[in-house]
């Protein structure tokens, strides 16, 4: 069984993480010295890491708590070289026990190579010796019915959840509605019946024109496959009116009837 980081090590993990929280936070909403500041911080952390000597350890999430053997068992099945990391949040933990204990029933000896979460889902890349088709076909059965169910469940607390995107980033994440309303995540799909100034995120028009795209994070229209980028908004839109927008060149675009807002990103 591979060791476990030890406490000095697992300290210096904690640092880079939180060296690169701090970072990501000046990138949003600091300075150009604090941005500056918060990157030099982050690459120093990183110094420390010496991963050579850490790769192949076991990086055990250090909110793991009942889910600690489970998580344990799933690392340990990823070769040297992979990094044995669990690179996704508390609420998925139960979901990814019991995918390794319905997998390790098919081939009790299958590796895993990545564990993480991807655009709000969960991603599990793992490989069998087996070489009875059906058991394949079982296994990775299993491993998309686990990320459809991480889809639907939320990362942070383990209940049900919808994607969410972060009001503004256009991030990603599976959440419940109170972990979103507190993290300030926005469901994905929500419509609305009008957009207002100062709101933000990526919207879908349908219109009696076609659809188009209102991208409010980047200032970018997409209308007829085409974008435009930077626009202004003159005439925000709303359901039964029609949405007036400045392109770059000077020129205006006039939305047909809009029929439908959905929040896409
Ligand atoms: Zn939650």
């Amino acid at each position: 069984m591979p060791e476990e980081l030890s406490d000095a090590e697992a300290a210096r993990y904690h640092a880079v993480h939180a060296a690169g929280t701090d970072w990501s936070a000046a990138i949003r909403s600091g300075s150009d010295d604090e941005r500056d500041a918060a990157g030099a911080a982050f690459e120093q952390a990183l110094t420390q890491l010496r991963p050579d000597e850490t790769l192949n350890k076991l990086h055990v999430p250090n909110d793991a708590d009942e889910w600690r053997d489970g998580l344990v068992r799933l690392m340990c099945r990823i070769p040297d070289g992979w990094g044995r990391w669990i690179s996704c949040s508390k609420g998925w933990y139960p979901l990814l026990v019991q995918l390794d204990a319905d997998l390790a029933a098919i081939d009790p000896g299958y590796e895993l190579h990545q564990c993480k979460e991807k655009y709000g889902t969960l991603r599990f890349y793992f490989d069998t010796d087996t070489d009875v088709d059906a058991a394949r076909t079982r296994m990775n059965a299993l491993v998309d019915a686990a990320e459809d169910r991480s889809a639907r469940t939320c990362d942070r607390c383990g209940e049900p959840g919808a994607m969410h995107v972060r009001n503004g980033s256009g991030w990603m994440r599976t959440l419940c509605a109170a972990r979103a309303a507190v993290d300030d995540y926005e469901p994905v799909g929500e419509t609305v019946t009008e957009l207002i100034p100062g709101r933000r995120g990526a919207w879908e028009l349908t219109t009696s024109d076609g659809d188009a795209y209102l991208d409010l994070n980047h200032g970018q229209l997409e209308h007829g496959g085409e974008p435009h980028r930077p626009i202004e908004v003159l005439d925000w839109p709303a359901v039964g009116d029609r949405a007036r927008v400045r392109l770059p060149d000077g020129g205006e675009w006039t939305s047909g009837t809009i029929t439908r807002i959905e929040r896409i990103r």
